[in-house]
């Protein structure tokens, strides 16, 4: 089995929820006590989030680029940057380390692009969504028909991820505010949802909503196990 590195703790909420899903998809493929080889760096997300609000991108960019080294030097195959925000920075963490970059944005579009869906509505950070290396990859890479918020939706999407999903705070309220937004969008046109932030999916499942979900982080660590299992003999053994 190849070892898929993780870059964690933006936030570490989401990133717990990488290495479960990432450990319970192996031991669906492989069953008994079987587990996934992992190795993990977690920041201190505070010291990111100055960054971000710093507009410090290029010292973000050293960071975890010195970090993804790390993960290489001890035995990772592959990176998984966890957050989608931070793939702002994927080509400069990717230009430092030999080992693949597995990007968020596509192994999304990939599974968008599986299904009907051609209209997806965009929930995420203000980085994210109003930034270009996510939306236009999306658009111009993938062709797909993205549509984000509107200005005073993304403020409400991205204030309640930091200020709440981060921090592990889940409220009903909020929830409902996000529904409000989908629905919205779903009556100018949307035809699916990118939950293209890691923690959205601890507020909203796709079956809260009429249109089908797309989650970037179990989509994302679909696609690790994927390639953790290249070469690896993937038919069950538990009952051997
Ligand atoms: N985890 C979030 C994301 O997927 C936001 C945290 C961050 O700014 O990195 O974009």
């Amino acid at each position: 089995m190849r070892t898929i590195g993780l870059l964690g703790g933006m936030s570490w909420e989401s990133t717990a929820v990488y290495y479960r899903h990432i450990n319970e998809a192996v031991r669906d493929r492989l069953g008994g006590l079987h587990s996934a080889e992992v190795l993990m760096r977690s920041v201190d997300f505070d010291d990111i989030v100055a960054l971000q609000k710093a507009d410090q991108w290029e010292k973000a960019g050293a960071t975890l680029s010195a970090l993804a080294r790390g993960l290489e030097r001890a035995g990772a195959d592959c990176i998984l940057i966890c957050t989608n925000t931070m793939h702002k920075l994927a080509d400069t963490i990717q230009s430092a380390v030999s080992v693949p970059l597995i990007h968020i944005a596509d192994t999304t579009a990939e599974a968008v692009k599986a299904t009907p869906a051609r209209r997806p509505l965009l929930l995420a950070t203000r980085y994210t969504m109003e930034q270009d290396f996510y939306v236009s990859r999306l658009r111009s890479m993938h062709g797909l028909d993205l549509m984000v918020p509107h200005a005073e939706d993304r403020a409400t999407v991205h204030d309640i991820i930091f200020a709440e999903l981060c921090c592990g705070m889940i409220q009903d309220a909020s929830r409902q505010r996000y529904l409000d937004i989908i629905a919205r969008a779903r009556d100018e046109g949307a035809d699916s949802v990118i939950l293209g932030c890691t923690e959205i999916g601890l507020l909203i499942q796709p079956d809260m909503l009429d249109i089908p979900a797309f989650d970037s982080t179990l989509i994302h660590a679909d696609a690790a196990v994927e390639f953790s299992m290249v070469g690896h003999n993937a038919s069950r053994q538990d009952a051997a």
